[in-house]
């Protein structure tokens, strides 16, 4: 129900409660399992497997609170019982968690609630729950049933046990006291025998006593009541000292029953008055002479030294409490502590150790007991602590749960290794997969898997194909970046170089030229601008078409390319038939004087066009700065522009020069 959720879980766990609940009456029940459920929940919904989940509930939580109602609710106080029952629950939780677990891949798919927010387990972890249940649920229910057997031999074994001692010591009682009776008996019949005198008396009298060391005194009585003879020697001396109203018995119960009942009689336990403290019986029996009741024989029999009993069987753990027939304690073990000779009676308590077997609290101890009865009415208690029963069975207890202890441990060694062996060969290949490594090839391990080698087959096939497409692709990437960068490297090309001439357009000019200008106003270095214009170039269109015109402006271009070769050089087709020149550096005169150049040298050069020479000629207008950081780019220019408008209305072919 956990896998329902919590309610579901609590409200399950309330109804499986209820029968416990009837059958103890301990509310105990109530609170466990609502605790046991709710740690469960929470430790599964952590990824808790929930067999060690149980475990650690029953080991922190569940025995504490088990150890608690078992003192204040049933009062239990031996401690191996609570032990025992302990570990009982904590056996129990486990079963039954481990047939809930075997259970669970039985149930319909749809009855579980599996939220995808839960964590999942390891594998090794579930491999572990798996063997774990699959190993502790048929041994726990094995050993459950035989410790169950074993309870149940135990407690007979201890039933038959209390059985033969108690009978064992009520035989014991029946035989001491009639023993005794028999030698008041004999004695008795050997007075109504035949006559003897008073120191004849005397001598049976001391030498019966002498004989039976048990017996405290004896004494003999006339048919009056009144004492004669006494033994021990002791006894007798003491007599002698007595009046004859000391010396009249006829009101003790042992007289009058002898005498009345004409038979022989035991008293009940009371204490030797002036003979120390010790519980004593009277036995008597009546005398006759010449068929005449003549008086009783009596002994005070010491029962002080039931102990003597007792020891013979010491090694069994049993406790003795004898009483006479009106509950009188005659004897009673010394660990019992109890006074002689006080009223004792049966506290009977609810039984919580065994089913049978009756249980009595002594001194707020708690002993099972069974008890018997003598033909005098006494009544013999043998006693055993409930410890007593479990002795038995707790070994094979504690043997079971230690053995789990190893089968657990062996369990999660194994799992672990096993898991490892099964899970390590497929971390290996995500791994080598997820990095684009080569995947390893097959390294058997004891426990390689067909589906696992299959998996890495399969993989390394798809690692293959996608290494290879990868290849593919990257080659392909490579060609297309390279094409790429080379129809920009066009672009930009293309953008600041003139189609025709292959030199700068004015845009590529501009560029250069105003970077180069900035440069020289820093370092005030002379600089000249010269803007050339084709004379009359129209005409040329005109006269030989427009394909010979643009080998004429191509001319242009290929002479001042050669004319201006250096670095800090820049020409440019500045549009139509229109160039224009940046010089920096030198002198103004030289820069003059190379334009000059220029002009002359483009008059001199005859382009050759479909068998037609064509001469052309240029005006140049160039203005040169040599100090002057105040002006600008574009002043510059159109002062060059002003200046070869001079030199085209002074007739063309000229160069105008002038510098600020
Ligand atoms: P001027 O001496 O006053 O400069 O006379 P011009 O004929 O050169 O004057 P204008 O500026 O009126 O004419 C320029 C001509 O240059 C007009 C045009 O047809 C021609 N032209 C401009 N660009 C090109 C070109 O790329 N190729 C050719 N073949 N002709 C061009
Ligand atoms: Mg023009
Ligand atoms: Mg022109």
């Amino acid at each position: 129900m956990i896998t329902r959720g919590l309610y579901p879980a609590a409200i399950a766990a309330l109804i499986g409660s209820i029968g416990l609940y009837a059958e103890t009456h301990n509310p105990a029940f109530f609170i466990n399992s609502l605790i046991e459920i709710f740690v469960l929940y929470v430790l599964s919904k952590r990824g808790w497997v929930l067999l060690i989940a149980d475990v650690l509930y029953w080991v922190v939580i569940g025995i504490p609170i088990t150890y608690f109602f078992v003192i204040y609710f049933y009062g239990i106080t031996s401690s191996e019982f609570i032990k025992v029952i302990m570990l009982k629950q904590l056996l129990n939780g486990v079963l039954v968690v481990s047939a809930a677990s075997l259970l669970r891949p039985f149930i319909p798919r749809k009855w579980h609630k599996l939220d995808s927010h839960l964590k999942l387990p390891k594998l090794s972890y579930r491999i572990f729950e798996l063997s774990m249940i699959s190993i502790v649920l048929p041994s726990l229910v094995i050993t459950l049933i035989l410790s169950n057997n074993s309870a149940k031999i135990a407690e007979q074994q201890a039933d038959d046990l209390l059985g033969v001692q108690a009978e064992h010591y009520a035989e014991i009682t029946s035989n001491h006291l009639t023993y005794h009776q028999r030698m008041v008996v004999n004695l008795a019949n050997t007075l109504s025998w035949q006559h003897y005198d008073s120191s004849q008396k005397l001598e049976l009298l001391l030498d019966a006593h002498s004989q039976y060391p048990d017996v405290f005194s004896m004494l003999v009585t006339d048919n009056t009541g009144y004492v004669t003879h006494g033994a021990p020697q002791e006894f007798e001396e003491t007599l002698q000292k007595l009046t004859k109203e000391e010396k009249m018995v006829d009101d003790r119960l042992y007289y009058q029953v002898a005498r009345s009942r004409n038979t022989h009689y035991i008293s009940d336990v009371f204490q030797a008055r002036g003979y120390g403290n010790d519980p004593i019986v009277a036995l008597s029996a009546p005398y006759y002479a010449e068929e005449e009741f003549a008086g009783v024989v009596q002994a005070t029999l010491n029962l002080a030294n039931f102990k003597k009993f007792e020891s013979g069987s010491q090694s069994i753990n049993v406790y003795i409490i004898v009483t006479d027939a009106k509950n009188q304690l005659v004897y009673s073990s010394d660990l019992l502590n109890l006074e002689p000779l006080t009223e004792f009676s049966v506290a009977e308590i609810e039984q919580v150790y065994t089913d049978d077997l009756p249980l009595m609290n002594v001194n707020s101890s708690f002993y099972l007991y069974k008890k018997s009865i003598t033909d005098s009415g006494w009544k013999i208690y043998a006693l055993s602590t409930p410890d007593a029963l479990i002795d038995s069975y707790k070994n094979d207890f504690y043997k079971l749960i230690a053995s789990l202890l190893i089968i657990a441990s062996i369990v999660l060694l194994v799992t672990r290794k096993f898991s490892k062996q099964i899970t390590r060969p497929l971390e290996t290949i995500v791994k080598h997969f997820s990095s684009n490594e080569p995947i390893p090839a097959k390294a058997r391990t004891v426990y390689s898997s067909a589906e696992i080698e299959s998996v890495r087959d399969q993989l390394q096939q798809a690692q293959f194909f996608m290494l290879e497409y990868q290849k593919t692709l990257q080659q392909q990437v490579e060609a297309k970046t390279k094409e790429l960068r080379e129809a920009n490297e066009k672009l930009a090309l293309v953008s600041v170089q003139d189609e025709l001439t292959k030199i700068y357009n004015r845009r590529g000019f501009d560029q250069n030229a105003k970077n180069a200008f900035a440069v020289s106003i820093r370092h005030a270095t002379p600089v000249t601008l010269a803007i050339l214009d084709i004379d009359h170039f129209k005409n040329v269109n005109d006269q030989w078409g427009h394909a010979a015109g643009d080998e004429c402006i191509i001319m242009v271009a290929e002479e001042l390319r050669n004319k201006f070769k250096r670095d800090s050089d820049f020409v440019a087709r500045y549009g139509g038939e229109e160039f224009v020149v940046f010089l920096a550096g030198g002198d103004v005169a030289t820069h003059q004087k190379m334009l000059d150049e220029l002009r002359m040298s483009i008059a001199n050069h005859e382009v050759y066009y479909e068998d037609n020479i064509i001469s052309i000629t240029v005006s140049i207008g160039a203005y040169s700065i040599v100090d002057n950081l105040e002006i600008t780019y574009d002043k510059l220019v159109s002062n060059a522009d002003k200046l070869l408008y001079r030199s085209k209305s002074s007739g063309r072919n000229t160069l105008t020069a002038e510098q600020q």
